[in-house]
């Protein structure tokens, strides 16, 4: 069932809730066992960002990281109190793909009961660190569903050095498993020519100029007349956040246009509409139902 060509989408917003310490590419630059010691920034910067969809009456999904919700759970309850979606970032932002089935498990069973004991309500949603449900960490799949999520945005249709499954979908869609079903939500592309780039969200959206990500997401909207799902990370909108030695390259990835990120959010407030995660996999879902050939586009067994 395709949406009413005369409504205007309704896109995915969403934010993954970490400090600027907890990144991947700064690993093996602040441990693990040094985070307590970081200065926090993640209350200050994720309340902007409540006022700010306050401000434009965006309703959105915040993927918290469990090590986060742990220390401010006053933080998560804000974010439900105010009406948006709490959802999971995984517990302790280890790459799913360098983790065992079981320690995965672990951190996202702790990440889900946490975040439900603060906010009051159920998670459905989970998204990986970095985007980490690879062709060797499909397994994943299976633990979500059996630990009770209902989608993942993990995999991301794209060629990159540290993620993605460049031949998945680039729509929603419905994985079926022998032990339940989950909804696969990608972060959004484009199509050009043979190649999938990615167009909604964080450093794409940071370090190109604005125009690639209005683009995109139109041409998504009225080519497809599917939903794009955007994401960003409280840090994106912080310039005066302590600066870390690391390389060049995650240097320029992660500092670019700090201080710019905020005006185009309001701009991209404005030019479309957004709501939570969770409303647009409900629409979703009932696309699939309609369509059994959108079921498992994934050519693995596993
Ligand atoms: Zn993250």
């Amino acid at each position: 069932m395709q949406p009413d060509a005369s409504e205007p989408i309704v896109n995915a917003m969403s934010i993954d809730v970490e400090d600027y310490f907890h990144v991947s590419v700064f690993d093996g630059i602040v441990p693990r066992s040094q985070w307590e010691s970081m200065e926090s920034r993640v209350c200050g910067n994720t309340q902007r960002l409540l006022d700010i969809f306050e401000e434009y009456e965006v309703k959105s999904t915040f993927f918290v990281l469990g090590w986060v919700g742990e220390r401010h759970p006053e933080l998560v309850r804000a974010i439900a109190a105010r009406g948006h979606e709490i959802a999971s970032h995984g517990y302790a932002h280890r790459l799913v793909y360098d983790q065992t089935r079981a320690a995965f498990r672990d951190d996202v069973r702790r990440a889900k009961s946490l975040l439900e004991d603060a906010s009051g309500r159920a998670v459905s949603g989970y998204r990986a660190p970095s985007y980490s449900i690879t062709p060797r960490s499909l397994w994943a799949i299976d633990v979500l569903i059996e630990e009770g999520y209902r989608y993942d945005s993990s995999i991301f249709p794209i060629r990159h050095d540290r993620y993605g499954i460049s031949v998945s979908d680039r729509k929603p869609y419905r994985i079926d498993r022998p032990g339940g079903s989950l909804i696969e939500v990608p972060g959004s592309t484009t199509q050009l020519g043979t190649m999938n780039l990615p167009v909604a969200g964080g450093g794409y959206f940071r370090i190109l100029p604005y125009w690639w990500t209005r683009w995109g997401i139109a041409r998504v909207n009225a080519q497809e007349r599917r939903p794009a799902i955007f994401y960003l990370h409280p840090w994106e909108i912080d310039p005066q956040q302590p600066r870390l030695a690391a390389g060049r390259l995650s240097r320029f990835r992660h500092y670019r246009n700090l201080d710019d990120t905020e005006s185009r959010l309001r701009r991209l407030l404005t030019d479309f509409r957004f709501d939570t995660m969770e409303k647009v996999v409900d629409a979703a879902r009932l696309t699939i139902h309609h369509d059994e050939r959108v079921a498992l586009s994934l050519p693995y067994s596993w």
